[in-house]
């Protein structure tokens, strides 16, 4: 069946068609193309059109499609069944894995998306400090939970209203929003919230606006806040962990989160997240402690398979480093390509992902009111489907991060480029 055909088809039993609604190019219009199978950086569509992947599932595909140490790994344990509900090695085997890579997880709790690490991680900082409340920044993203939900309301770092229907505003009264990058915000929020903030959440790099840096001073001044006033800092790495460094953002810019959120590349490409941190928070967790978390398939043997074979390959001498070459390759030949015909533009990369704003005007994004005030989506929309139409698979909304895996070759990037050139043109 043709992409227009089966799209048709699922619209009529799904709501859009798709079960994630980014997928769906609402953000930059037309019909989504429906993927047959992924090889190396390359997706192949349901009309046999081939595309060089950007997007990677998201983040998770480090190592590209369908590598075939990860699907061997995935095969040989399906083999021998596929969930038991009860545990096994492999689940010791991945937990010692990240263990041994963040300085700041003693112990750690597999679940099955970067929604569940979340919101468990939140019930974590408040069942640690007995206090409610929680601070969160405008324009990072950290999955679907009703309190992850809010949007700063009228008088912007104050009251935070429901960012969703169906979210009562009684589940986002303890969410406080925060300007990203604003320290002065969140200190503000301390002083008038003495003796009730849990903790902070934060995407150490904001991945889910676009690509925003922090700014030098902002991640080590939220931990000396969280110090001072008794609250816990949970940077949220489900996007950065093993992409913008080794193994995180928290590494790059050293500071140290009394819980991480993990997801996306830890499971190479099948649903696996986890939280983790401190002994002494973790030791909370149910059934040690009195915090209750469950699940009937979190540490799933095919997960922890396929991302240990994942890691396995990504943290390979140079791996990352090549990758991450790539990525710095494409930026710079972005920023090239759009001095050279006075086209506006942001754009950043750190480790292997990057990202590029078009801009209306001159200035610079900071932050989630930066970015819907300067950014030119109708112009990202033109450009993503002449890419499209191309062969080349940029995510669809301006306000996404993007990725390069270990399989994208100098040549894939040369290719793009041009595309690009001639795109802008
Ligand atoms: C993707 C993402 C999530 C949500 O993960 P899901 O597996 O989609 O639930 C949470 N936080 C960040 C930073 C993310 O990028």
């Amino acid at each position: 069946m043709s992409n227009s055909k089966l799209y048709q088809k699922a619209c009529e039993f799904m709501p859009g068609g798709v079960n994630s609604p980014a997928r769906a190019f609402g953000g930059v219009g037309g019909e989504p193309v429906f993927i047959k199978r992924g090889e190396g950086c390359r997706m192949f569509d349901s009309d046999n059109k081939s595309y060089i992947d950007y997007v990677l599932s998201w983040g998770p595909l480090v190592l590209g499609h369908a590598h075939p140490h990860v699907v061997d790994a995935i095969h040989e344990t399906a083999q021998n069944g596929t969930s038991f509900g009860a545990p096994t090695e492999l689940e010791t085997q991945l937990a010692e894995l990240l263990v041994s890579q963040f300085k700041s997880i003693d112990m750690i709790r597999f679940v099955n998306s970067g929604t569940e690490a979340t919101m468990s991680a939140l019930r974590l900082a408040r069942a640690h400090t007995g206090r409610a409340k929680i601070i969160k920044f405008a324009g990072n993203y950290h999955g679907h939970a009703d309190m992850l939900l809010a949007q700063a309301g009228s008088s912007l770092a104050t009251l935070s209203q429901s960012a969703s229907a169906g979210v009562s505003e009684n589940a986002v009264a303890d969410t406080l929003i925060a300007p990203y990058n604003n320290l002065e915000a969140v200190k503000n929020l301390f002083e008038n919230n003495r003796q009730q903030i849990a903790g902070i959440i934060v995407e150490p790099i904001a991945g889910n606006m676009g690509l925003v840096l922090p700014e030098s001073e902002f991640l080590p001044g939220l931990r000396k806040l969280c110090d001072e006033h008794g609250a816990l800092l949970i940077i949220d790495e489900v996007m950065t962990g093993f992409r913008a460094a080794l193994p995180g953002a928290q590494t790059l810019y050293d500071v140290k989160p009394d819980i991480t959120c993990l997801g996306k590349v830890i499971g190479g490409g099948l649903p696996v997240a986890a939280y983790g941190g401190r002994r002494e928070v973790m030791h909370q967790v149910s059934p040690l402690g009195s915090m209750c978390q469950a699940g009937t398939l979190s540490g799933n043997p095919l997960g922890m398979a396929s991302g240990l074979a994942t890691l396995k390959g990504w943290l390979r001498e140079n791996v990352f480093d090549n990758a991450a070459k790539r990525a710095e390759q494409l930026i710079l030949g972005i920023r090239e390509i759009a001095h050279s015909k006075g086209v506006l533009i942001q754009s950043a990369h750190v480790g292997t992902m990057f990202g590029f704003y078009f801009l209306k005007e001159p200035g610079q994004v900071k932050n989630f009111a930066d970015a819907q005030r300067l950014v030119d989506t109708e112009r990202y929309a033109k450009f993503f489907h002449a890419m499209l139409d191309q062969g080349y698979y940029f995510a669809p909304s301006a306000f996404e991060a993007g990725f390069v895996s270990a399989m994208h070759q100098p040549e894939d990037i040369a290719k793009t480029l041009k595309a690009i050139d001639k795109a802008l043109a």
